[in-house]
């Protein structure tokens, strides 16, 4: 393939495998000369720790009832600058209404979602679950409609957070190939102490504010790294491979999105961000391509 300029545009994981495996005239992998390619490997991180009791007092802040028929939620984030004196990363909480047992819940998606037949063992097991706590059922159900007011038992806590850069998290390339023969990509994704700490501040705070404002109580679980190793989630926000610097030796591109070292390979999507933020990705990754576009658009007219 010949042309002026190659735009490299594939997400996170897959920008990283085609510099490393691109070798042939760079043996590190393109753009890889200070190894920086492949690191810094961030997600949109999340755990599910503790509970919320609500009080009487609650829902005046947020009905649960009024948020599901609109398919809304609310978070509770902080503010910047408790942020910059606690030195922590972004974090917000989310409320999880929880009218039943967990596995009831699951077996009332499965019959809902049709997953099976209704003769099925699996089919009539769950329908059997239902009925064996068809209070919380009914309940749930009504939760949905405007029929009755119907605030949940508690609420699960959702604690999501922005991931600290780590030059230890990191896309590398196994020794397994794929059916066309290309080397596949491995995922050593990993979390700092950093990340453990924001988790622990940000629930304390949360349950001491809502206490304080006689919302509730919380029952706290402890958070500690191996709760969080044990429960930690992404959300398919892939971030950080190919991370932007001023300078070749802190990253692999520059502030154009041009591969450092290389005159007309450049970089789009989130692989480029050097910092991770909590919210979605997609609207920046949009606002960069359209900056890189307009930015090689004066570079072929120069
Ligand atoms: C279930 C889910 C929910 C999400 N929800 C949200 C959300 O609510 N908000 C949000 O902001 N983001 C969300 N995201 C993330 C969002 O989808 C990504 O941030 C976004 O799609 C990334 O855009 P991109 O163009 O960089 O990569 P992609 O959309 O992944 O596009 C990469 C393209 O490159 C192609 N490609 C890959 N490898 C090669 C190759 N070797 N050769 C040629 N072509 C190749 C792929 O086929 C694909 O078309 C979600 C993702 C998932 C999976």
């Amino acid at each position: 393939m010949r042309a002026k300029v190659f735009a490299l545009c594939c997400h996170a994981i897959e920008n990283a495998r085609l510099l490393l495996t691109s070798n042939d005239v760079m043996n590190v992998g393109i753009g890889n000369a200070h190894d920086h390619v492949g690191r810094y490997f961030m997600d949109h991180t999340h755990i599910f720790a503790s509970r919320f009791i609500p009080g009487p007092e609650f829902p005046a802040a947020y009905d649960r009832m009024y948020a599901d028929l609109f398919h809304l939620n609310a978070n509770v984030g902080f503010t910047d600058d408790f942020i910059r004196k606690e030195k922590l990363l972004q974090y917000y909480c989310r409320f999880n209404p929880v009218y039943m047992d967990p596995r009831t819940r699951e077996a009332m998606g499965y019959v809902r979602d049709g997953f099976m037949a209704p003769g099925d063992f699996a089919y009539l097991r769950d329908v059997a679950t239902m009925l064996g706590e068809v209070g919380g059922v009914t309940r749930f159900s009504l939760s949905r409609t405007n029929l009755r007011h119907i605030q949940p038992d508690y609420y699960e806590l959702e604690h999501r957070l922005e991931q600290a850069p780590n030059p230890d998290s990191r896309v590398v390339i196994s020794d397994r190939r794929d059916a066309l023969g290309s080397l596949i990509a491995d995922l050593d994704w990993r979390i700092l102490d950093e990340d453990v700490r924001s988790f622990k501040i940000g629930q304390e705070r949360i349950a001491s504010e809502f206490a304080a404002l006689g919302y509730g109580r919380v029952e706290l679980e402890e958070i500690t790294r191996d709760l969080v190793e044990s429960r930690i989630a992404g959300h398919y926000h892939q971030i950080g491979t190919t991370r932007m610097s001023d300078v070749p030796e802190d990253g692999v591109v520059d502030r154009n999105q041009r591969v450092h070292g290389v005159g007309n390979l450049y970089i789009g999507g989130s692989s480029v961000f050097p910092t991770a933020g909590y919210s979605g990705p997609t609207m920046m990754i949009v606002g960069f391509t359209i900056r890189l576009a307009e930015h090689i658009e004066k570079q072929l007219a120069a």
